[in-house]
């Protein structure tokens, strides 16, 4: 079979040119009138990995080149194509300099930042009073700092009298974030990276860490334990490729396949008395695995009973650590949730808890997804509170000196139901910020339907051509990462800095600085009158979170953090003001956040797909991240001339080989996919690496999401992007 050459460079050697090391991109390249006179550093913008880069400066303090950190505890010297050329999407001529509004004849014109403000507040304000506060929601990102998303939620809900308001993290962890709340009493990830390192068993579901999150692959590489490595994804993917074992599980065949591994660890007593003594839950959770024998889960789960049998031994062995990391495969399910949590009872049973090398370990997507779980006033109140518990919002309205009537007592709407909302006229008005829903959002060509219903669009973006910046009545120009400064909190919990070391381009702003004229604008100024500077908001944050599980009333300021090589949460004030910069990890007393400390066994009957292949629609279409090159919508990493050779210029679907000589599709032909809802056209890729009846595409093209089916998790919320039925022809 032959490969054509817009794939041949994916599918080269898995990692070794995926993963840069200085002299790849380093500073040998650079001409001697531009050998660097300093250096800064900035957590990386992308992943949740949270690598920190190093940059270089010209004599001129213009930035002239990155490098991977070599000492920070996260990428100990690496970084992948994304981080590399983190400085060529900021350098785009097409950068949004200047606020843009839409005039009666539909046209985007440039205006001043007086006109834009003044009529972002004058239409806000006149759909508040006369809809009132939920009438208009806000939808924002994981991609900024986590002061920035305090700061908007704080002065949607307190400041300005809204309710609604949602980031796309619901895309990517709300999963984990529900899962972990319900399970141990907190979101609190247990792990933290070194367990790559110290796990004999590393079992990764759904997860293509090899393309995903490639630092995190070189830290399995670096375990001196001759680890197995266990691969549960319907796709035979690069990941996969490199491990000891492959389960082709059926797409959303985890739960039965979970259930039945407890059933085997619970009917050989394989499991962990001590740890089980910690749990709420164990005998109705015994009770309820009891009918999932290996045999009846081989249709649902496409694995041999015999697989089974052996995978819970291996993974209940006496003696041994096993980790569990998950990622978007779980999350992005229409039972998420319990799926994560069947991972989590799995570690419960065994004791594969708060010990090196163990976890059931959620690896988060954006690079301050975690700081959005725990500070953008969304679905928690900031600090980790709940919004409906009257002590915590006394304690957050007195600590940030905000009147305790403009706390809510409800969260929010989640992201979908907002859009549905929205779709029937009662969300009025949107406030997009540093996000594309009208690419990202799952059955997207519903968004489209759904703008003409809303009065008034408002984007703040770098750029104002985006899917979403382009169809929104007002256009606000942001500063980008490398133009501000604040904090992100990575997957394993470690808060780290990043700098501001050039100044956004024309009249954009930083997402910090827009929020403040729009506090001061609207009238309620006076309310965020601490909130001066990025630090300063920080601290005001920090002091929130005074004995909450995230506490971090032991961090002084952003030289703290970055003396100690990043810190991760808890860091109370009692402990020991510079932590090892190595790592911690949650729960190693047994203690839980409960009330009463101990962890629940949660579970629940496995649901039926919500949209399976029949005879219109047989396949089974699977989206996921197609390269390390490409970040989500692209609308960063497609302005970076090299990130864009890394990766195939347009969308391609991957067909069985079998399945495409029965159609006739050869390698390379046009093939166009239909769903129900919308359908496409694209390069066919012929790769045994997808099963039979299934096939995959990149997420990262905007008529991806025209085929995907709107069906969300229960509990979190999460769309399932993973599975749906399509139709393929040649064209
Ligand atoms: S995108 Fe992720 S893996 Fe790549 S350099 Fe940035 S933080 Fe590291």
């Amino acid at each position: 079979m032959m490969t054509p050459d817009f794939l041949r460079q994916r599918r080269g050697p898995l990692t070794r040119d995926l993963v840069q090391t200085p002299g790849h991109f380093g500073l040998g390249q650079v001409p001697a009138r531009l050998k660097p006179a300093s250096t800064t550093t900035s957590i990386c913008g992308y992943c949740a990995t949270g690598c920190q880069l190093k940059v270089h400066l010209d004599e001129d303090g213009r930035a002239i080149n990155l490098s991977p950190a070599t000492h920070y505890p996260v990428n100990l010297g690496m970084a992948c194509p994304k981080g590399w050329q983190s400085l060529d999407p900021l350098d785009s001529p097409d950068r949004g300099t200047v606020p843009l509004l839409r005039d009666p004849s539909g046209t985007l014109q440039p205006v001043d930042w007086a006109t834009a403000i003044g009529t972002f507040v004058d239409r806000f304000r006149d759909i508040h009073r006369r809809h009132g506060r939920d009438a208009a929601a806000f939808l924002s990102t994981g991609q900024i700092p986590l002061e920035e998303m305090a700061f908007l939620g704080c002065l949607w809900k307190s400041g300005m009298g809204f309710l609604h308001g949602d980031a796309n993290t619901r895309q990517c962890m709300a999963t984990a974030a529900t899962a972990y709340k319900q399970s141990f009493g907190f979101d609190a990830p247990p792990y933290t990276y070194a367990d790559f390192e110290e796990s004999d068993v590393i079992v990764l579901v759904g997860s293509n860490l090899c393309i995903a999150h490639p630092i995190l692959w070189q830290r399995v590489a670096r375990n001196p334990r001759d680890p197995r490595i266990i691969v549960i994804d319907p796709r035979a993917t690069e990941t996969a490729q490199s491990a000891t074992l492959h389960l082709p599980l059926k797409p959303k065949g985890d739960l039965p396949l979970y259930y039945a591994l407890a059933h085997c660890i619970l009917r050989d007593g394989r499991i962990d008395p001590a740890s089980v003594a910690r749990c709420d839950g164990f005998d109705d959770f015994a009770e309820f695995v009891r009918g999932f024998t290996p045999e009846s889960v081989e249709t649902s789960t496409g694995i041999p009973a015999a697989t089974i049998e052996n995978l819970a031994r291996v993974v209940s062995e006496p003696g041994k650590r096993v980790s569990w990391w998950w990622t978007m495969g779980v999350n992005q399910s229409h039972e998420g949730v319990r799926t994560a949590q069947a991972i989590i009872n799995l570690c419960l049973l065994t004791g594969n808890i708060g010990k090196p090398g163990t976890g059931p370990n959620s690896i988060t997507g954006q690079c301050n997804a975690m700081g959005s779980r725990l500070f953008s006033n969304t679905t928690s109140l900031v600090g980790g509170h709940d919004f409906a518990d009257p002590s915590h919002r006394r304690k957050v309205a007195e600590t940030l000196d905000l009147p305790l009537q403009s706390i809510p007592s409800e969260p929010s709407l989640a992201y979908d139901q907002i859009l549905e909302a929205a779709g029937r006229g009662e969300i009025k008005a949107l406030w997009i910020v540093a996000t594309n829903p009208f690419h990202s959002w799952i059955d997207s060509s519903r968004l489209a339907e759904l703008r003409e219903n809303l009065d008034f669009l408002v984007v703040q973006d770098m750029y104002p051509d985006t899917e979403s910046a382009r169809v929104a009545d007002l256009f606000l120009p942001a500063a980008g990462w490398g133009e501000k400064a604040g904090t992100f909190i990575n997957s394993e919990r470690r808060i780290g800095t990043l700098k501001p070391f050039r100044q956004a381009p024309g009249l954009a702003l930083t997402d910090f600085r827009i929020f403040r004229l729009i506090a001061r604008a609207w009238g309620c100024g006076d309310r965020f009158e601490r909130w001066t500077d990025p630090e300063a908001v920080f601290r005001l944050l920090r002091d929130t979170t005074l004995d909450r599980p995230c506490d971090i009333t032991g961090i002084d300021g952003y030289d703290h953090i970055d003396r100690c090589g990043g810190i991760q949460w808890p860091h109370p004030a009692a402990t020991d003001p510079d932590p090892p910069a190595n790592e911690r990890r949650l729960f190693a007393d047994g203690v839980y956040c409960h009330p009463g400390g101990k962890a629940k066994l949660l579970f629940s009957e496995p649901a039926r797909l919500p949209e399976a292949p029949d005879e219109n629609f047989p396949f089974l279409l699977l989206t996921g991240r197609g390269s390390s090159s490409q970040w989500h919508t692209q609308s960063r990493t497609a302005r970076s001339a090299i990130l864009r050779k890394l990766c195939p210029a347009g969308a391609f679907v991957e067909i069985h080989p079998d399945d495409a000589a029965r159609l006739g599709i050869s390698e390379g032909s046009d093939v166009t996919l239909r769903s129900r809802r919308g359908e496409m056209t694209v390069a066919a890729y012929l790769a045994p690496t997808v099963q039979p009846g299934q096939l995959f595409l990149p997420m990262h093209y905007p008529e991806v999401n025209r085929l995907t089916h709107p069906s969300f998790d229960p509990h979190s919320r999460q769309p399932n992007y993973k599975a749906c039925a399509v139709s393929i022809r040649l064209v």
